[in-house]
């Protein structure tokens, strides 16, 4: 499956050639982290300086937060109870009449 990548700039999703490069622009790389615009190019020019991570990183990261990688880390969703259904059991740590 194809890597859809996600722009840490503008938010858009991109699918760069796999190999990275363009036959028609030799000089020119797609970026693992940044659309083509220039603007985005230096917002994650940015972002590496500021955080310390490589462009490969920071793109893996934008793509898992939006769900394109790997488990999304999903919030969790408040289901309401049914009426009249129990709560639900409280976890292994909680308090007892026993203790
Ligand atoms: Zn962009």
């Amino acid at each position: 499956m194809r890597t859809v990548y996600l722009c840490i700039g503008c938010a858009a999703t991109y699918l760069p050639p796999e190999s990275m490069t363009y036959p028609s622009h030799p000089d020119v790389t797609a970026s693992p982290a940044h659309c083509g615009n220039p603007t985005c190019a230096a917002a994650t020019r940015e972002a590496v300086a500021m955080s310390g991570l490589t462009e490969e990183k920071l793109g893996e990261l934008a793509r898992r937060a939006a769900g394109l990688e790997g488990d999304a880390r999903l919030p969790r969703v408040n289901r309401r109870r049914a009426r009249g259904s129990r709560a639900a059991a409280a976890p292994s740590g909680g308090r007892s009449k026993l203790r």
